[in-house]
């Protein structure tokens, strides 16, 4: 059956053992690296099996290819998702019942559809496979609260066996697919995440360090593709800029552009025709492309999760393949501002919804502006959209996709005015006004809403253009608009006082702890002076994997955090890393990287030695005589420490009450320069101890 349909004859590691577990009637738990050929392990049983296998994933995009290819290799399977009518659906959902298609693909939401859910009752379901399982875990960097739904559905199908399929899974995330599905008699098939093919090495520069070096690295690179990560949309424009200046072909690529321009960089990417992209994280989920040979890090991501995933996605084919990541220590802020926002408050999440609860209707359209309007605390949108899903999740509110609301346009005047308002030199305008009239006449008397394009259409004139005269007559008072704008509906599922709501917020405050346990764990791979792959297999609970002697730890003989200076340990730089990547191309301009390189080395040891002797308790002066250094030397690790919330309480360095003083003095006179603050201050307060208390303001 291989055969006939894949052309393979051998399966690949874990396959075979998953298989048989699922034709054996057994839950599976499949844990494998993306390319390790997690699909065939439902698609081969849904042949087999008398019955239907359901495939629930959450990546819409890719639904319509993976079912051509199932039915060019002669595998009869379907998709259902929000892309194709409720009319092509239901003929479909019939096509499944007869057992016509063997596998039905669908998105989580699905479920929602109790019309959906109705005739799945009457399909004779023997699989159920989730795909990108990991979804399910509030735990995981990717959780989507639709999947919560999953083991309802599953029970609704008549509790066919469940094949759990993901390709990261930390420890607790395996545990939490297991727990959320409710598997039983369960079978885990988990293969290694290994990589040997990828080099792994971190950077350490600030802003215009890192954008000289992906310069560097990139030129170096000269022929090959690759995927740049940055961690906002503006630094992404930025990088490509930087790129283009330089003559080298780079494209952005992020969530803020239309859906065309993303599909078009996709393609092109994908065909080869486009060598470098700069995207925020919103780019690479399924994205197969085999020869990506370098993936660079702007910025350090949030988790050891996504920032596996990213990187693997260079080197495919298995070919060597650069993964690097640059940083600087105030990317944590980054990351903290995206915990902020993904883990609001109680107190705002409370106050939406009471904001909610003051519309009559029962469906509420409304932007995250107008929301934040209402609070009592300026919030970012992202926490809005944090609130919501909270609601959402806990039953109070649902949401549907987001929309764009009408526009509105009346005439204040009768045409003839309007018209003399109207400059004749400004003929479009003109052209415009006289078919408005012509069309909507007692639409535009009376007040109006309609669709931009649709009328746009009708009138044959550009939307643009159309806009542009609207806003013109706008401003000299002639109409009364308002734009359409994109925002949310939202339906109140339930009405309760404020006393009634029950919302877990324990829950919610551990996830929060859980997102900084896992930025701490991120970090700590940045400061790691071990073998980096060692460092990442540990974190996914695989606790024997040897050093891979190619990454910039490896390559410089580290060994281990744990090493001293007086062992007569000599910390080299990474030449030798780099050497063998460039080792075809050898560029003067590498030689400056590995002079930041070694600097960069040094630096982090010497703070983290300091860091070690200060959680032991010892104080400055203790610090400065044991490391044999002075004690400004040891103000400025401190600071650096504590700039890096790497020691988050600095009592024992500064006394609580001139805390409060330098707080105050840095209120008056703004905390950019050291003299004012000092000034104010007087001679009781050091600036030692003024840059240590403006360091935790810094962090
Ligand atoms: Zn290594």
């Amino acid at each position: 059956m291989l055969k006939i349909h894949y052309g393979f004859d051998k399966f690949r590691p874990g396959q075979e053992e998953a298989i048989d577990a699922i034709l054996d009637g057994k839950d599976v738990l499949v844990v494998m690296p993306t390319g390790g050929g997690k699909s065939l392990i439902y698609q081969l049983p849904a042949l087999v099996l008398d019955g239907v296998a359901i495939v629930v994933s959450p990546l819409i995009a890719l639904m319509k290819d993976q079912v051509d290819s199932l039915n060019r290799i002669g595998i009869p399977a379907t998709f259902i998702n929000s892309s194709i009518t409720p009319d092509e659906a239901k003929e479909r959902m019939g096509l499944v019942k007869k057992e016509f298609y063997k596998i039905l693909y669908i998105a989580p939401e699905r479920f929602y559809n109790d019309e959906f859910v109705a005739a799945l009752a009457e399909v004779n379901v023997k699989l159920f496979a989730v795909d990108e399982a990991h979804c399910i875990s509030q735990w995981g960097h990717d959780f989507r609260p639709s999947y919560l739904y999953l083991s309802k559905a599953i029970e609704l199908c008549g509790r066919p066996p469940i094949a759990a399929l993901t390709a990261t899974a930390t420890p607790e995330v395996k545990e939490d697919i297991v727990k959320q599905l409710a598997m039983t008699n369960l079978m885990k098939v988990i293969i290694g995440f290994a990589r040997p093919n990828l080099q792994f090495g971190v950077v350490r520069g600030n802003d215009a360090q890192k954008l000289q070096m992906i310069v560097d690295t990139v030129s170096g690179l000269s022929d090959k593709c690759g995927i740049i990560y940055s961690g906002t949309r503006a630094k992404a424009e930025e990088i490509t800029d930087r790129l283009l200046v330089a003559g080298m072909q780079a494209v952005f690529y992020h969530a803020g552009m239309d859906p065309e321009s993303r599909s078009w960089t996709q393609e092109n990417f994908l065909q080869g025709k486009i060598r470098v992209i700069v995207a925020t994280n919103a780019f690479g989920l399924g994205i197969d492309k085999k020869d990506v040979r370098f993936v660079i890090h702007h910025d350090m991501p949030g988790t050891i999760e996504a920032y596996y995933q990213e990187a693997g996605r260079a080197g495919r084919d298995g070919q060597p393949s650069l993964c690097l990541l640059f940083f600087a220590p105030k990317d944590r802020f980054l990351r903290e501002f995206f915990i902020k926002g993904d883990n609001p408050a109680p107190e705002t999440v409370i106050e939406v919804y009471e904001n909610l609860k003051n519309y009559e209707t029962e469906r509420i359209f409304t932007t995250y502006a107008e929301i934040i309007e209402g609070l009592s605390d300026k919030v970012p949108d992202m926490a809005v959209g944090t609130c919501l899903k909270i609601l959402e999740k806990e039953g109070y509110i649902s949401r549907s996709s987001e929309k764009t609301s009408s526009a509105y346009l009346r005439f204040i005047n009768n045409h003839q005015i309007t018209l003399d308002f109207v400059s004749k030199k400004a003929k479009k305008q003109v052209e415009i006004l006289n078919k408005l009239q012509t069309r909507f006449a007692r639409e535009l008397f009376e007040g109006w809403e309609f669709d931009l394009e649709e009328v746009a259409g009708i009138l044959e004139v550009e939307r643009e253009a159309l806009v542009r005269s609207i806003n013109a007559w706008k401003k000299a008072e002639l109409v009364e608009y308002n734009p359409p704008k994109r925002g949310t509906e939202i339906r109140m599922l339930k009405r309760v006082s404020r006393e009634d709501i029950k919302i877990d917020f324990s829950a919610l405050r551990e996830k929060a702890s859980r997102a900084y346990k896992k930025l701490d764990e991120m970090e700590g791979y940045v400061y790691f002076f071990g073998c980096r792959p060692q460092y990442i297999m540990n974190y996914f609970g695989e606790d024997d994997v040897k050093p891979c002697g190619q990454c910039d730890n490896c390559l410089s003989g580290n060994k281990g955090l744990r090493i001293k200076k007086e062992e007569g340990q000599e910390i080299t730089n990474s030449a030798g890393y780099k050497k063998r990547f460039y080792s075809k191309k050898q560029k003067e301009t590498d030689f400056d990287e590995i002079k930041i390189e070694k600097k960069t080395l040094s630096t982090k040891l010497t703070q983290l030695e300091t860091l070690e002797l200060f959680t032991k308790g010892k104080n400055i002066e203790e610090i400065a005589r044991t490391r044999e250094l002075v004690v400004g030397t040891v103000v400025e690790h401190l600071r650096f420490l504590v700039e890096k919330g790497l020691i988050k309480n600095i009592d024992k360095l500064v006394d609580k009450k001139k805390q409060e003083k330098i707080m105050a003095a840095i209120k008056r006179v703004g905390a950019e320069k050291l003299t004012p603050i000092k000034e104010v201050l007087g001679e009781e307060i050091s600036f030692d101890e003024i840059k240590l208390v403006r360091a935790t303001i810094k962090r």
